[in-house]
């Protein structure tokens, strides 16, 4: 098979699932109103499918900043982290970072992806071993691939199958990092942190935890999983992004190691690729500040998620293990998932579609994500089209 036959039978692989769900990707949104309405097509519709959960996107602190920073140094840095990209503000930020996690340091990444890809690819080797839940994200999995360290996975959550699985490594446990997420993107449940950090520790092992859904969202100040369980100081490597609480594009990873620094020097995703224009990085200082304060925002982006969570399981929906602002809906097959997100957008509301082999276990969801901005009004509404659709 030559490569271009290769594309065709990859296209083909995935029409086969369901051709008529291929317009459901990349749906053009065609112009946005706020952070829960939009236009697509001639329908005004709801958002219930972003992962704006502070929904900040248009806070005015975050503008203004933007603003400024674009009239005071221009669009782009035109340059690296490793070059001529670290302005200032690129600087401020991980200081800011390291304050917010009270840890020694930080480093910015361009996009969330690349945090995954730079940390990992820097912390582990051929010879070493990755040890990720199988619920991870891709940026996890092309992070692992991009280190050449051995992968393993274990179970979905279940530190039974993880502790096994460090055990029969024998000595190769201390040289292995676990990575596991705050709240898993797919079906919106929280990691065990309390149990795997314990087998971390029994083993010598390293964790990283992935913070991108889960950063703005759970503990008091917002820094995660981390500060819902008290355990900062058991977690070695903490990635995440901006691009979902903190509303534009970007990635950190923050540490006590002292060996964070050396990922500089070493890891290609920071190295070969311009760094976040002034402006990205204006907003999401501005973002940082609102989000660390966002005790409020916060209570109304769980007072909206447990309530529809309640609903559309008293309604009859099969859904994820957990209330959350991630709530996934657990459908047999392609087809069901297509005609409920048909129906949602019909009715004008926008939620992630989401086929095998994208969610975990072959299954196919409908994905929705809450925001704090969200009305009661929107709720309601929300409420009465899942009750209209279930069948
Ligand atoms: N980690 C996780 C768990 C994610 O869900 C995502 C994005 N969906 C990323 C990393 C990558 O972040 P970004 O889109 O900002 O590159």
């Amino acid at each position: 098979m030559n490569l271009l036959d290769k594309l065709e039978a990859a296209a083909a692989a995935r029409k086969a699932v369901l051709p008529s769900a291929l317009s459901a990707f990349g749906i053009p949104i065609d112009e946005v109103y706020s952070a829960t309405e939009a236009r697509i097509g001639d329908r005004k519709i709801i958002l219930l499918g972003t992962n704006n959960y502070l929904g900040l996107t248009f806070a005015p602190e975050c503008l203004q900043a933007a603003h400024e920073a674009i009239d005071k140094e221009g669009t782009g840095t035109t340059g690296s982290r490793m070059a001529n990209g670290s302005y200032l503000g690129h600087r401020a930020l991980e200081q800011e970072f390291a304050d917010f996690y009270q840890c020694r340091a930080s480093i910015v990444f361009t996009t969330g992806y690349q945090a995954n890809l730079g940390t990992i690819g820097g912390l582990v080797n051929p010879g070493d071993v990755v040890l990720i839940d199988s619920d991870s994200h891709a940026s996890i999995y092309d992070g692992c691939k991009l280190s050449g360290a051995d992968i393993i996975r274990f179970r979905h959550n279940d530190v039974v199958d993880l502790e096994k699985r460090l055990r029969r490594l024998g000595d190769r446990s201390s040289s292995t990092l676990i990575i596991i997420e705050g709240i898993y993107s797919m079906l919106g449940d929280q990691a065990p942190l309390a149990d795997i950090i314990k087998i971390k520790n029994d083993y010598n092992a390293l964790l990283l935890l992935d913070e991108a859904h889960s950063l703005g969202v759970l503990g008091k100040t917002g820094q995660g999983l981390v500060e819902k369980t008290g355990l900062i100081k058991e977690v070695d490597f903490i990635t995440g992004t901006f691009s979902k609480s903190l509303c534009s594009i970007g990635g950190y990873c923050v540490s006590n190691h002292p060996h964070l620094d050396f990922l500089r020097y070493i890891s290609h995703p920071y190295i070969f690729t311009a760094s976040p224009s002034p402006a990205t990085i204006a907003s999401t200082r501005a973002a940082l500040k609102l989000l660390r304060n966002g005790e409020d925002l916060r209570q109304q982006l769980w007072g909206n998620a447990h309530r529809l969570y309640t609903t559309l399981r008293n309604i009859g929906y099969t859904l994820g293990p957990e209330p959350g602002p991630i709530i996934a809906i657990i459908l047999d097959d392609p087809q069901q998932a297509l005609k409920l997100w048909q129906g949602l957008l019909e009715n004008n509301i926008y939620v992630n579609l989401i086929l095998p082999p994208a969610a975990p276990d072959n299954n196919s969801l409908v994905r929705c994500s809450l925001n704090a901005a969200h009305t009661e009004e929107q709720i309601i509404y929300i409420e009465k089209i899942f009750t209209k659709l279930y069948t």
